[in-house]
């Protein structure tokens, strides 16, 4: 398999390039989604959402080696041995780097692990996808944009899940700056790997050295995500482009489903904790209170 530009061997099929020419290739086209979109501007304060995985530490390094005021944020949810690896990747890539490197744990936030938590619950990752951005938003305050490591086939995954959950509002919310609604204690998430696929990422690392298998969290069985996500990976390899179709397309649709769902609500605070919520309560206010009430049954 030979380079389309150059003939040397090439590293990756599709797009069909060499070592050389896929580095280039990959970092122009998150560039290009940072400046298309004004994902970051010039000497803004970024924090990197890192878990250790290759998509946050290829994100994590591009932007380090192109911005100077680049800070990373980990949460520790408490998933048995396996974030104790990952976190072990970023905090090693982080003193390499000599990047500023923060860590929250859900023990010590909320006093208890998730594997504590999720004893008597069914859905782990609904209870960690809540605390985890509760903490991520809560710490990146300070910071012009918190940068999040979402790529491609994750996106995809997202709009089809909410397809498939009659969620089409909350599809409006993606894209590659974050959400629709704004607040002084919401700091905007931006995804500059929002066009690469994660088999570009995983390209990327290998060259760069950060790529590390460390299998999957134990509780990905569980999630509707993951379901999801194998169903796309077949779809894909038997129609090739099926999952940049689905982005590409979504993105022409964006502005639209943004006007759509439009709302006239505010952010407030919660009467609980003062972050950012539409309702009385933030969502992870009222899912400790009812992890609570599981307690005692
Ligand atoms: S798979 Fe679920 S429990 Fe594991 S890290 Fe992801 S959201 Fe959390
Ligand atoms: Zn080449
Ligand atoms: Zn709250």
């Amino acid at each position: 398999m030979k380079c389309t530009k150059c003939n040397k061997k090439a590293v990756i099929d599709s797009p069909r390039l060499c070592e050389k020419h896929f580095i280039i290739y990959f970092e122009t086209k998150i560039k290009k989604t940072i400046l298309d979109y004004k994902l970051i501007n010039e000497g803004e304060k970024i924090i990197v959402g890192v878990s250790g995985g290759k998509d946050s530490l290829t994100l994590l390094y591009l932007l380090q080696k192109w911005y100077e005021n680049v800070e990373a944020i980990s949460i520790d949810e408490g998933i048995g041995s396996y974030r104790e690896k990952t976190l072990k990747y970023a905090e090693e890539f982080c003193k390499r780097n000599s990047i500023k490197w923060k860590v929250y744990s859900f023990k010590q936030e909320f006093g208890k692990t998730l594997d504590e938590m999720i004893q008597k619950l069914k859905h782990p990752c609904t209870v960690c996808g809540v605390l985890r951005k509760y903490l991520l938003n809560k710490y990146s305050r300070g910071y012009d944009k918190l940068a999040i490591a979402h790529n491609m086939d994750d996106e995809a995954e997202s709009i089809l899940m909410n397809f498939l959950k009659n969620n089409l509002g909350i599809s409006s919310r993606l894209g590659p700056l974050v959400g629709t609604l704004r607040h002084k204690k919401f700091t905007l998430k931006v995804k500059p790997l929002y066009f690469c696929s994660e088999k570009e990422v995983i390209t990327y690392a290998k060259i760069k050295g950060f790529y590390h298998f460390v299998g999957g969290c134990p509780n990905i069985a569980h999630s509707f995500r993951n379901k999801v996500r194998s169903e796309l990976k077949k779809f894909e390899n038997k129609y090739p482009g099926s999952v940049k179709a689905l982005v590409y397309d979504f993105i022409k649709q964006l502005p639209r489903l943004k006007v759509y769902f439009r709302t006239d609500q505010q952010l407030k605070e919660c009467e609980k904790c003062g972050e950012p919520t539409l309702k009385k309560l933030c969502n992870a206010c009222l899912l400790l209170e009812k992890l609570k009430m599981l307690k005692k049954q």
